[in-house]
């Protein structure tokens, strides 16, 4: 469908999480004088994700504290926000001008689009996946569903293994809860980490009293009745026939990047919106940035046309920089290193580079410190690290990726030796 109608003007970002909010500070911060309309589906304003996992999810912080930006500044840079409107139809002209349309009826023309549209929680198909009790942990909504029923509840199943799994668990257990880890894989952060850390994560949060199950099998979900007559979940059914009682079901299994808009514009899609190495979109004008995008590694020598869509607050960050310099006509490339962090208890994982493609690893461990990091190779040449407490090791690895210099593996094992003594 061709856009006629509406006079095109300015940049519409559609998502208003954290690449879209980097794309306008960015933008502003790089001199567009263009308007600028942040628009998301939520009715918050842009708020930091990271916490509701963790801090925000035991108290120890407050909402406002999630909050992206002050009104005021949004007002100052003259950035319209928009909450609350969920686009459905987009109809764009051959210039990369058009018409975002949403479910409201409302319309926004745009002269150039950016689509930082995220991912959204894969949901779960088993026998009383619909029951009161049932959550997931994607967003602000998700997270006070949760916080919600926290208070009332004993027992909780958390379901998946990965970052959100295990975080929130950590976080459960500290506030008291019984808390059983389901994990459908044979090891734990399948897609995140090599098996080593895996590993190293069951231990670790098993000598902590958190109850982990791979390779876990779920028949249904149990149901009770309600005072008011509705449905709550009460247990969970193993295949293997055992029954854990559950007044919460966290469901953590990944996510699904949001392209049903790109694919309706005409953009190549594949496992995200297909980008190139400056988040311009097949179209050549729409930029796409964070989740939503499939684009080169940006990881220097990285081999050719490998690709990769990360989900991560860094990327969302490095991405929206580049796409904010497209956008204003200069073409520059990713800056930096991706890394990632997650924070399980007292775990602080940090993770630094792209393990894709390696064919060694190294292990450092010491137990006394309670330091453990896994390095990865590809060819001889270091690529990146997971590293477990262990800042030092993360700094170390993430400055010779950036510097394009590697860390021999055999001298890097011994945990005595710092790796950044090795770095040449
Ligand atoms: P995730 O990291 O993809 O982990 C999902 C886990 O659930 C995987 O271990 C997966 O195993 C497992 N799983 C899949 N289907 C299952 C099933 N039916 N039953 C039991 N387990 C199942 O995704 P997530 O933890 O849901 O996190 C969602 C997103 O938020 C991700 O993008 C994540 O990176 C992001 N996030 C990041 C952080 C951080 O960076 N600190 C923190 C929270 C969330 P398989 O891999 O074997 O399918």
């Amino acid at each position: 469908m061709a856009a006629s109608t509406s006079q095109p003007t300015g940049l519409l970002i559609i998502g208003a999480s954290q690449s879209g909010v980097q794309l306008a500070v960015s933008l502003r911060a790089l001199g567009f004088e263009e308007p600028i309309t942040l628009l998301g589906e939520e009715n918050h304003r842009p708020y930091q994700r990271p916490a509701l996992s963790k801090e925000w999810l035991q108290g120890e912080v407050g909402n406002e504290s999630l909050i992206f930006r002050s009104n005021e500044y949004w007002a100052e840079h003259h950035v319209t926000l928009v909450k609350g409107e969920r686009i459905l139809r987009i109809a764009n002209n051959r210039d990369g001008s058009g018409v975002a349309v949403a479910e409201s009826g409302a319309e926004f023309p745009f002269k150039r689009l950016a689509l930082t549209v995220g991912a959204r929680a894969r949901k779960l198909a088993v026998d009383g996946a619909d029951l009161t009790g049932v959550v997931y942990l994607r967003n602000a909504d998700d997270a006070l569903a949760l916080k919600a029923l926290v208070g009332d509840a004993t027992d909780v199943v958390v379901i998946g293994g990965g970052f959100i799994g295990l975080e929130a668990a950590s976080s459960l257990k500290k506030m008291g809860k019984n808390v059983v880890v389901l994990e459908h894989g044979p090891r734990l952060v399948g897609r995140a980490v090599g098996e080593e850390t895996a590993d190293y994560f069951l231990e670790a949060h098993r000598a902590r009293g958190l109850d982990i199950r791979l390779d876990a099998r779920i028949s249904r979900f149990i149901p009770e009745s309600t005072p008011d007559g509705g449905k709550a979940v009460a247990a969970v059914e193993l295949a293997a026939g055992e029954v854990l009682p559950a007044q919460i079901v966290l469901v953590g299994i990944g996510v699904i990047p949001n392209t049903e808009l790109a694919e309706q514009m005409g953009l190549a899609v594949d496992n995200g919106i297909v980008v190139d190495a400056h988040a311009l979109a097949s179209d050549g004008s729409t930029v796409a940035v964070g989740d939503c995008a499939n684009m080169p590694n940006p990881v220097p020598g990285s081999p050719a046309g490998e690709r990769i869509r990360l989900e991560s607050v860094n990327n969302a960050i490095e991405h929206a920089k580049v796409a904010a310099y497209s956008l204003m006509g200069r073409r520059e490339e990713y800056a930096g290193i991706p890394w990632f962090w997650s924070n399980q208890a007292d775990l602080k994982l940090q993770i630094a580079g792209l393990s894709m493609g390696f064919d060694q690893t190294v292990v450092r461990r010491d137990d006394e410190r309670g330091k453990f990091s896994v390095l990865y190779y590809r060819g001889g040449r270091i690529i990146a690290a997971d590293c477990v407490n262990a800042p030092l090791d993360f700094m170390a690895v993430k400055n010779a990726l950036a510097k394009g210099q590697n860390i021999p593996a055999d001298a890097a094992g011994d945990p005595t030796v710092q790796l950044k003594s090795l770095a040449g």
